[in-house]
């Protein structure tokens, strides 16, 4: 798995600066790993040992990203859904690779 850590990325032309941090990110009383805040342009990601599950995270992220740009409704579950299926499209197309360590 190749180790995807983008500093910051445009989404729909809005530029979020990207944050890495080794808790687990709390809201609304609920863990979850990542976090976008929409007002801030700040894209938060909890480093997780698996770099697959972190970048599932990242997309999922920029998936919230992408609904809120286009103002389309997205619910958390539609939006898991959808990370694990692009994921599991660029796994299965060599689009990202196991490590070779
Ligand atoms: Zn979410």
């Amino acid at each position: 798995m190749c180790r995807i850590r983008p500093v910051s990325i445009n989404i729909m032309g809005i530029p979020y600066q990207m944050e890495y941090v080794r808790e687990p990110i709390i809201q609304d009383g609920a863990t979850c790993g990542g976090q976008i805040d929409f007002w801030n342009r700040k894209i938060k990601i909890a480093e997780t040992p698996n770099a697959e599950d972190m970048f599932q995270t990242i997309l999922h992220e920029v998936l919230h990203g992408i609904a809120n740009a286009v103002h389309m409704e997205m619910d958390e579950n539609s939006t898991d859904i959808l990370a694990g299926v692009i994921m599991d499209t660029f796994c299965r197309n060599g689009w990202i690779k196991e490590d070779e360590e």
